[in-house]
């Protein structure tokens, strides 16, 4: 049954994989996991595991679907993207309904989450002028040219707090350059992206894209198909790095972005009412699962003053107020209205983030505001069995404190009390992911000097989610990215495709030397 008329009947479907723009039924042989809704954690699907046998049959699609579509021109595919553009910003509300269903964000995010995503597929749209190579004549009759050629059957491997986000990173420019993929979506919110396949089926020619649902011993068996040319990955570090081996043992070219824990640093001299906006948006945006999220905030205190000026009150203490003030105010929803935040994924990541407080708590950290205890979020939890927890917002008096270099992936935020902006950055820099910082300033030498320092792949200032956005490229840096490029914009090209260099010498016929 398509997920349209499951979802309009309020049938529990059991999904199915989508090989050559076909459903195709693995029936009872496969083994299923449920998934839950996080508002009430009652099943609201199956998703098959799918084994050797199923990647087996998805790659060999895409291959053969590679060598029709590898040789149309840049130009047509971009056409089919157009097509492709068109019909998921048609479905856009569709699809933002189904990603507040199986990950809970709220509809503003979710609508936001699907327009990033097709902003990827935009920025395809114009691979034609974007891939363009190097023509020079390097000797005397001898040229070189370069070309950007497709790598062949490309996987995707994607995490669960983007269901349609992180696909469409990397969807768009792998099979606008030339290549076809086979997506696994993360089996905790496999929904939207067979949805997405479910479109696409009159779009796309067979096994452009294909879709094979499972778990991590599907991608084991995807990930070392002989049929695949290169890996993406994103998800947590862990399995980020092992992924990077295995590929590179097979000689597979790999993106694997593993997680974060990206520092916003405050200034005395910052706009405070903005800064506590922005820092509260950061942490508790998505519920916090977000690799982008602001995790730890390091505040740098005025040593000199004591107060600031016309306020006899502490720059940390008054920014520090402000940010559990505004987070108090959040209420759980996942609805358009503003200021309502949706549920954890699921039973697990709950109790691991609870568990987080309550360590920070036992290694002497002050719980400011605790999303434990948050009166709307406790009675909604109540109500309705879903896995809500509130804002919570931590003060550490020691960077050891675990919470200060854990990637928590909820919406929690660990606050420490600096010094000076040195002490500051050599905390920002001792951490051993890499994908975000931020600098909250009212001077542009300040912010000079973090930026040059912070050591991450992508900065803010005065923007505590500083996702850069086509045509520039996303990715990090040290544990927060395994492999070499980035993902989207330039980095997408450099990533999904090799440089075939082209060496031409025509040699002069004799009776024709009148030439030279
Ligand atoms: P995850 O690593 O648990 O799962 C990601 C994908 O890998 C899923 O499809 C899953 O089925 C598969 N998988 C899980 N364990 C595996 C294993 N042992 N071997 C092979 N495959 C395996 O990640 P998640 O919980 O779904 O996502 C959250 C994480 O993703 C966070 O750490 C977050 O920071 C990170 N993330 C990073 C970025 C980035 O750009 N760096 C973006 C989004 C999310």
């Amino acid at each position: 049954m398509s997920i349209e008329k499951a979802i309009s009947s309020n049938d529990v479907p059991t999904l199915v994989n989508w090989v050559g723009c076909k459903a195709t039924e693995a029936g009872n042989r496969l083994s299923t996991l449920e998934v839950s809704s996080p508002h009430t954690n009652e099943i609201i699907a199956y998703v098959p595991i799918s084994g050797y046998e199923e990647v087996d049959s998805a790659v060999k699609s895409s291959e053969k679907a590679f060598l029709s579509w590898s040789g149309l021109t840049y130009k047509t595919r971009a056409q089919y993207l157009l097509k492709l553009y068109n019909a998921l910003t048609e479905h856009m509300d569709e699809l933002a309904d189904l990603i507040v269903k199986e990950h809970g964000k709220n509809k503003t995010e979710a609508i936001g989450e699907v327009q990033k995503g097709l902003e990827t597929l935009e920025y395809a749209i114009s691979l034609p002028q974007l891939v363009q190579g190097k023509v020079e004549d390097v000797s005397r009759g001898v040229q070189c040219r370069d070309e950007r050629v497709a790598l062949g059957v490309v996987a995707s491997i994607v995490p669960f707090n983007f269901p349609f986000m992180v696909p469409f990173w990397t969807l768009p420019i792998a099979i606008g350059c030339g290549n076809t993929m086979v997506l696994k979506p993360s089996e905790k919110v496999p929904i939207t992206m067979t949805r997405v396949a479910e479109i696409s089926q009159s779009i796309l020619p067979e096994g452009v894209l294909n879709i094979v649902h499972g778990d991590k011993s599907t991608v084991e068996s995807l990930i070392s198909h002989k049929g695949i040319s290169a890996v993406t990955f994103v998800g947590t570090s862990a399995v980020a790095e092992l992924i990077s081996h295995t590929c590179t043992r097979l000689n597979k070219r790999v993106l694997a972005l593993g997680g974060a824990k990206n520092h916003l640093v405050a200034l005395p001299d910052c706009d405070i009412e903005m800064t506590a906006q922005d820092i509260v948006n950061s942490f508790t945006g998505c519920a916090g699962e977000r690799c982008m999220a602001a995790s730890a905030l390091l505040i740098v205190e005025n040593a000199k003053k004591d107060g600031a000026e016309g306020s006899s009150e502490k720059f940390s203490d008054r920014l520090i107020k402000r940010v559990v003030d505004i987070a108090s105010k959040i209420n759980p929803g996942s609805d358009q209205s503003p200021r309502v935040m949706g549920p954890i994924i699921d039973k697990g990541s709950l109790i691991r983030i609870e568990n987080c407080i309550s360590q920070a708590e036992s290694e002497g950290a002050k719980i400011l505001l605790d999303g434990r205890l948050q009166s709307e979020f406790v009675s909604k939890r109540k109500d309705t069995n879903g896995n809500w927890l509130g804002p919570t917002v931590i003060l550490h008096g020691s960077t050891s404190d675990s919470a200060m270099h854990t990637e928590i992936f909820g919406p929690v935020i660990s606050v420490y009390i600096c010094e000076s902006a040195q002490e500051a950055i050599e905390i920002e820099n001792a951490n051993d992911y890499g994908n975000a910082a931020c600098i909250y300033t009212g001077s542009g030498a300040a912010a000079e000097w973090f930026t040059k320092r912070f050591r991450a792949g992508m900065l803010g200032v005065n923007i505590g989610v500083p996702v850069p956005r086509e045509p520039f490229s996303f990715g990090g840096i040290q544990r927060s990215k395994f492999g070499v490029t980035d993902i989207t914009g330039d980095g997408g090209i450099e990533f999904f495709t090799y440089r075939r260099k082209i060496t031409t010498k025509w040699s002069v016929p004799v009776e024709r030397s009148w030439m030279d």
